[in-house]
C-alpha cells in the first residue's frame, strides 16, 4: 500500500481507507522496497492501493525509481487501476519497471450502469487504454 483512500464515490465500493487521499512519498516506497529486496530477497510487489495513479507524477517516480534500481523486479496491480487513470506514459513505465499484470476496475460494459453506481467511467477511454495495455 503506497497510498489510502480514493476521491471518487462509486456506489458499490466500500471505500474502507477513506475519501482523502494519504500518499506516502515515492522515496519513502522505494526504501521500502529496497529492504524487501535486501532482506527478504523478494522479487514481486503487488500493489493493493485504492488508486495508484491518482496522483500521476507520483506513481511516475515510483515505477521509475523501480525500473532504475530493481531492475530484476516484477510488480503487478490485480487489485485494479482505474482505467481513465492511466496513459501511453504510466503503462509504458509500469512495463519498464517489470509489470506484468494490470487489472482494470471497469465493473461494467454498460455506460448506463456505470452511470448508476456513479463510477464516472466514460466506456471510450476503457476501450482506448486496454488496448493501448495490451
Ligand atoms: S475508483 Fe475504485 S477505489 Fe475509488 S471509489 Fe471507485 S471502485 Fe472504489
Amino acid at each position: 500500500m503506497t497510498s489510502r483512500g480514493c476521491p471518487q464515490t462509486c456506489t458499490f465500493c466500500c471505500r474502507s481507507m477513506g475519501q482523502r487521499i494519504r500518499a506516502r512519498s515515492a522515496d519513502n516506497v522505494l526504501a521500502e522496497i529496497e529492504h524487501l529486496v535486501r532482506d527478504y530477497r523478494i522479487d514481486e510487489i503487488y500493489f493493493e492501493d485504492d488508486n495508484f495513479t491518482v496522483d500521476r507524477e507520483r506513481a511516475l517516480a515510483i515505477l521509475r525509481g523501480i525500473r532504475d534500481n530493481f531492475p530484476a523486479l516484477f510488480i503487478k496491480f490485480a487489485n485494479g487501476l482505474r482505467a481513465d487513470r492511466v496513459d501511453g506514459e504510466i503503462l509504458s513505465a509500469i512495463r519498464e519497471a517489470g509489470g506484468y499484470w494490470i487489472g482494470f476496475g471497469v465493473e461494467s460494459g454498460s455506460q448506463r450502469v456505470l452511470t448508476l453506481m456513479k463510477k464516472r467511467l466514460d466506456l471510450d477511454k476503457v476501450r482506448k487504454n486496454v488496448s493501448r495495455a495490451k
